[in-house]
């Protein structure tokens, strides 16, 4: 029989990549030239149609019918002009994926005849059958009734050949079963926030928008070798594999140069990218082995969480084309570091001034000092939402693994702004001495910063000179997730913050006086969030617990944040979520929590069974046949001294399989009984505590056996070819 791992290596070494092609170069005018942008509208749209649309994406205004027909009308002419015959609304349902369902543009008018038929109520509204997406239980599927409806803020785009119009997804009763509603509601509370606070500070401004910036971290496989790994196609990660002896100790993959294979993969992604109008600008290789980044310059978020969702196709996509498979797993391997998805984060104006970038006079700083203040008293206060935003099993085996920051919420602002917002604090009870002094420190702050970028790369939440970094998102989630609940808790913050000052100024305080007093009151509360030394040390779990912070190391207990009433209360008051909304989306996550581990579960349990045990039972008998033999040849003294070693290994190997037998029944059985718990969190936590400890306690041996037996019998492709063959 032929082993199937080296059958897989074999396919590999034969690959002949001499003659790639290299044609993948997009030029400045193929950039954008897939997608419905700007150019594309003035250029197809009537005037009317133009004016409209930008009025709806810059103030949200209504398009009404007869302008969606127009609409509609140009946006087929462009797209059939583009070579495309299907058309699909496009959403981010809750599996963390995107859906599409195509129809043809083609529609038959009797007689054997046929028109291209694309009609502005095909583009306002679908309704596609929903009944198979997750809903946490808001719409029965007996009454599988749900619509998508077109997001005009987000252009529309042709991806292989199908007109694809991005929507929103909710049910008829206008619920929202999708990632993107409740995102463009959070988004749209910042814009009335921020807008009346930048009021407040002497700037009008016609609207506030956040921006993100995404830094997407994924590891490539040898697509053969993916093959024979039923653990990667199922889980996406490898649930057993000895280290290699060699993996990341040397720190030389790290900005390395990028092996040829995977080069030409970069630049025919970056070439659909750019032609889609992803505005992707950065590559090079992460610390693992194997392990590349890909970030573009910052967008809107709305726009940017929907280039991100179509880049993280494009990479499933386009791998397979140069016999590589992308893994946007966290941990795709043990001991190795895992992925992870930074979203840089700021706020901007209509007329694009940054609000957390330092300004040219006192005037701007303040309005700097004011947002930077408010996002750390959001932080402070919502820590716990922003942890349950990030939590995935996946994400889980990532966090606090010393390649990313732990599960504990903490910012980090640099020595000099914090200097500088302990100075403002001390400022809120002003005396005119120390009013002056702060008056030239602040209008110092741009040049402190320009010279000082301190940076700590081990904070969940770091300020780097313009803009928040948070670094604790998951490289395979949907950004939706950190970028609803960072939204959401920066505009209750900016309400919040509004109130306290007009009601500090009702009461009799002058308006620098509220603002002060109110920013030193903040400052004072965000002590204990700021922490500028290591965050993955053993002392920083330890100051945090001191300081009361929480450390949800699992998703489960990380989750419960969501339905506490402060929460539910948060998301309502906000017009974001509903009680109902928030607890569907609870349970949807907890639910795929548990479901996650139990796949992974029974692909450990396979494995183990189907493909260790009897290898190494194989290796076994051979071992007993030689020790068999060499009784017959060799004299008995002689053999009792050396059969000794050999009879040890087999005893060895005996105790491993036997170990891993026992464990594989025993989770086995810990699975059964967690299945029959009907309630949607005892059955995670019951996962949780009673079914994954198993994982550690069965790969344990299993690795084991793979450093004893016959390399030559051995199934599984090993770390040190999936990590190091490109
Ligand atoms: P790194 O953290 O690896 O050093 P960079 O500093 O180059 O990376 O930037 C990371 C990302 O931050 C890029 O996508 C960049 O466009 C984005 N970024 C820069 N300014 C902003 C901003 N104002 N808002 C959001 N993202 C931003
Ligand atoms: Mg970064």
């Amino acid at each position: 029989m032929e082993n199937i791992r080296f059958r897989a290596l074999t396919t590999m070494m034969n690959r002949d990549f001499s003659n790639s092609p290299n044609e993948f170069r997009c030029t400045v005018d193929k950039f954008g030239e897939m997608t419905f942008g700007l150019e594309a509208m003035k250029k197809y749209l009537t005037e009317e149609a133009y004016k409209n649309l930008i009025n709806s994406i810059e103030r949200g205004d209504k398009i009404d019918r007869r302008i969606a027909d127009q609409v509609a009308a140009s946006l087929k002419a462009w797209a059939i002009s583009k070579g495309a015959t299907h058309y699909t609304h496009w959403f981010h349902p809750l599996t963390g994926n995107t859906a599409e369902k195509h129809d043809s543009f083609i529609d038959p008018v009797g007689d054997g005849k046929a028109i291209e038929k694309f009609k502005g109520n095909e583009l306002v509204q679908q309704e596609p059958d929903a009944s198979s997406f997750p809903s946490g239980g808001i719409r029965n599927t007996f009454e599988a009734r749900g619509y998508t409806a077109w997001d005009p803020t987000s252009p529309a785009f042709i991806l292989d050949g199908t007109l694809c119009i991005p929507t929103i997804f909710v049910s008829y009763t206008g619920e929202a079963l999708d990632y993107k509603t409740p995102l463009l509601r959070a988004l749209n509370e910042v814009d009335k926030a921020g807008t009346e606070v930048c009021k407040f500070l002497g700037f009008n401004e016609s609207r506030v928008f956040a921006t993100l910036g995404w830094e997407q971290e994924y590891f490539v496989v040898d697509s053969a070798l993916y093959a024979a790994r039923p653990d990667l196609m199922l889980t996406r990660r490898t649930v057993f594999g000895h280290a290699s002896a060699k993996d990341q100790q040397l720190s030389d993959h790290y900005f390395g140069t990028i092996p040829t294979r995977v080069m030409e993969f970069m630049k025919e992604y970056e070439y659909e990218a750019h032609r889609l109008g992803i505005p992707v600008k950065t590559r090079h290789n992460e610390v693992a082995p194997n392990q590349y980044e890909l970030a573009p310059v910052f967008e809107e978020v709305n726009l940017a969480i929907d280039h991100n969702q179509l880049m993280m196709h494009l990479l499933k996509r386009i791998a397979p084309r140069h016999n590589l498979i992308v893994l946007l797993h966290e941990k795709p391997f043990a001991r190795v570091n895992g992925s992870g998805k930074h979203n840089n984060w700021s706020l901007s104006t209509g007329k694009g001034q940054n609000l957390l970038a330092p300004g040219k006079n006192e005037k701007e700083n303040i309005r700097f000092l004011t947002f930077l203040t408010i996002v750390l008293k959001a932080v402070e206060s919502n820590s716990d939402l922003l942890r349950a935003a990030i939590a995935t099993a996946s994400n889980d085996q990532r966090l606090g693994g010393h390649e990313a920051p732990p599960a504990i919420i903490s910012a980090f602002i640099g020595t000099h702004l914090s200097q500088a917002l302990d100075d403002l604090a001390r400022a809120g009870t002003v005396t005119p001495e120390l009013k002056a002094e702060l008056d030239m420190k602040i209008s110092k702050i741009p040049g402190i910063l320009l010279d000082n970028t301190d940076r700590n790369r081990t904070s969940p939440f770091a300020f780097t000179g313009n803009k928040f970094e948070f670094r604790a998102v998951g490289s395979s989630q949907n950004c939706s997730t950190a970028m609803i609940a960072l939204n959401l808790i920066m505009a209750d913050q900016m309400k919040q913050f509004m109130s306290a000052v007009t009601d500090r100024m009702q009461k009799g305080a002058s308006k620098e006086e509220a603002l002060f007093a109110l920013l030193a009151h903040y400052i004072n509360q965000t002590v204990r969030i700021r922490f500028e030394g290591n965050c993955y040390s053993e002392e920083w779990k330890a100051e945090a617990a001191l300081r009361g912070l929480s450390n949800h190391a699992s998703t489960p207990e990380a989750l419960a944040a969501y339905i506490t009433p402060e929460t539910i209360n948060l998301f309502e008051r906000n017009n974001v979520l509903s009680e109902r909304e928030v607890r569907a989306r609870y349970d949807i996550k907890l639910e795929r929590y548990t479901m996650e581990l139990q796949i992974e579960s029974r692909v450990i349990g396979d494995l183990a069974t189907n493909h260790i045990i009897p290898i190494a039972i194989r290796y076994q008998n051979t071992l007993i046949e030689n020790v068999k033999g060499l009784k017959e040849v060799i004299d008995n003294k002689t053999f009792v001294n050396l059969a000794k070693n050999q009879v040890s290994y087999i005893k060895e190997i005996s105790e491993h399989i036997n170990e891993i037998k026992i464990f594989v029944e025993d989770m086995t059985e810990e699975r059964k009984k967690a299945n029959t718990i009907e309630e949607t969190d005892g059955r995670a936590v019951a996962y949780r505590d009673l079914v994954r400890p198993y994982f550690e306690k069965i790969r344990y041996h299993v690795d084991k056996l793979e450093m004893m037996v016959d390399d030559e019998l051995w199934p599984l492709p090993k770390y040190r070819e999936l990590l190091f063959a490109h």
